[in-house]
C-alpha cells in the first residue's frame, strides 16, 4: 500500500466515502505525498510525455499564434502572457523564442505562470529566467491588462466528479473500502444539472463534472472580455460532451489501475470542451478544432520540411515521427482539440 493509499484508508474510516473530485485531488496535490507535489512526472524517464516534449514545433507554432493575435489586437504595449500549468516550461521557451522574430512581442509581455507543483516551479525557473517569469496561483491573482494565456494538458489533471444514471435518478461514483484496501462504491446523487443529460443518457451510463475547469474558465472568459485584445488557447484531449468513464491512471507510460497506486501514477480525465465553452461567460468562443487540422493550418508541415533539412539519420527519423505523433488522427491529431476565447469585438483567431 502507498504512504498516501495508508492516509486515504483513514480518512474513509474517519468519514466515509470520499467523491472521484477528492480522490483525484489527494492522488495529484497531496501536501505531503501527491504526484505533482512530489516529483517531475514528464518526459521519457517519467511517466507521459506532451505534445511540447514530443517537439519544439508545438510550442513555436503556438508562440506565433499568439504573436499573431497580439498583433491582431492591435499589439498592445503591455500584457499579461500567462500559462496555466507549464511542465518544463518547454512549451513557453519554445513560443517565445519563436515569438522573438514579431518585433514588440516579447518586450510588452509580462510572463505569468499558474503552477501547483514545486519541483515543477524549479524547473519553469531554469527555463524562462531571461523572460523574468513570476508565479501566482489562480486566474484571479494575473495582474491586470489584456490577456493573452495558454494552457496544454492542465484542465485534464483537474478533479472530475463522476456520475452513474439509475432507474430512478443518479447516483455519485466514490471512492470507499474493499477488504482492507479502496474500492468503488456509489452513494445517491441530487444535482439539478444533471437533469439535463437525461435525455441523451441510459441506465448504468456515467457523465463526469469538472467544477474547478468550469471556474478557471469563467475567470478567463471575464478577463478577455474586459479588454478589445487578448486570447486563450486551450489544448487537451477530450470531447464536445462528456460520456462515460474517462478518469486513467499511467506509470511508466502503462495505464494501471486508477485505485492501485494513489499518488505514484498521473491520473487524469477526458476534458469537456462543451462544458469548458459553456462556461466562458462574455468571452467568444472560436469552433472546437482538432489538433491535427489546428497545426496543420499554423504550418506544421513547412516548418517539420524547414527543420528536416539540418537533420539525418536517427534524428531524421524521429522528427518525421514527432510530426505523425502530433498530426495524425490515429495519434494524438483526432482526440486532441483546441479551443480558443477571444473578446466578442474580435475576428475568429487564425487556424479556426
Ligand atoms: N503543460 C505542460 C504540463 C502538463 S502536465 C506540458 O504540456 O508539458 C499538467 C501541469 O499542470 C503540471 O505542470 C502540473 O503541475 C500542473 N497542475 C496540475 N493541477 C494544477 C492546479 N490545480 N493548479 C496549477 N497547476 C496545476
Amino acid at each position: 500500500m502507498t504512504p498516501l493509499a495508508a492516509k486515504l484508508v483513514a480518512r474513509i474510516e474517519a468519514e466515509g466515502p470520499m467523491g472521484v473530485d477528492a480522490y483525484m485531488a489527494a492522488c495529484l496535490t497531496d501536501p505531503d505525498h501527491g504526484y505533482y507535489t512530489t516529483r517531475d512526472p514528464l518526459g521519457t524517464a517519467g511517466d507521459f510525455i506532451t505534445a511540447p516534449e514530443i517537439s519544439q514545433m508545438f510550442g513555436e507554432l503556438f508562440g506565433l499564434w499568439l504573436a499573431q493575435v497580439w498583433m491582431d489586437h492591435g499589439a498592445p504595449g503591455a500584457f499579461v502572457l500567462a500559462e496555466l500549468g507549464p511542465g518544463r516550461g518547454t512549451l513557453m521557451a519554445d513560443a517565445l523564442r519563436a515569438a522573438r522574430r514579431v518585433p514588440g512581442f516579447t518586450e510588452a509581455a509580462r510572463l505569468v505562470l499558474v503552477e501547483t507543483s514545486p519541483e515543477l516551479q524549479k524547473a519553469q525557473a531554469e527555463r524562462l529566467t531571461p523572460y523574468d517569469p513570476r508565479w501566482v496561483d489562480s486566474v484571479e491573482s494575473l495582474p491586470g491588462g489584456p490577456l493573452f494565456l495558454i494552457a496544454n494538458e492542465f484542465f485534464d489533471a483537474l478533479p472530475i466528479r463522476q456520475f452513474i444514471r439509475t432507474e430512478r435518478g443518479w447516483d455519485e461514483r466514490c471512492v470507499g473500502l474493499q477488504g482492507g484496501g479502496l474500492g468503488f462504491t456509489t452513494r445517491a446523487a441530487d444535482l439539478p444539472e444533471l437533469a439535463a443529460r437525461e435525455a441523451d443518457t441510459r441506465p448504468g451510463e456515467i457523465v463526469e463534472t469538472c467544477a474547478p475547469a468550469a471556474g478557471f474558465m469563467r475567470a478567463i472568459g471575464q478577463r478577455i472580455a474586459q479588454h478589445r485584445a487578448g486570447a486563450a488557447l486551450v489544448i487537451d484531449y477530450g470531447a464536445a460532451i462528456s460520456r462515460g468513464d474517462t478518469l486513467q491512471a499511467l506509470k511508466a507510460h502503462e495505464p494501471v489501475d486508477v485505485l492501485a497506486t494513489p499518488g505514484e501514477a498521473d491520473l487524469t480525465a477526458h476534458v469537456d470542451f462543451g462544458a469548458l465553452a459553456a462556461a466562458r461567460g462574455p468571452a467568444e468562443a472560436a469552433p472546437l478544432t482538432p489538433q491535427g487540422v489546428f497545426l496543420e493550418r499554423l504550418g506544421i508541415t513547412q516548418r517539420a520540411q524547414a527543420l528536416a533539412q539540418q537533420l539525418t539519420g536517427a534524428a531524421l527519423d524521429s522528427h518525421i515521427a514527432a510530426h505523425r505523433r502530433l498530426t495524425h488522427p490515429e495519434e494524438m491529431g483526432r482526440l486532441f482539440k483546441c479551443l480558443a476565447l477571444h473578446p466578442t469585438s474580435t475576428a475568429t483567431p487564425p487556424g479556426f
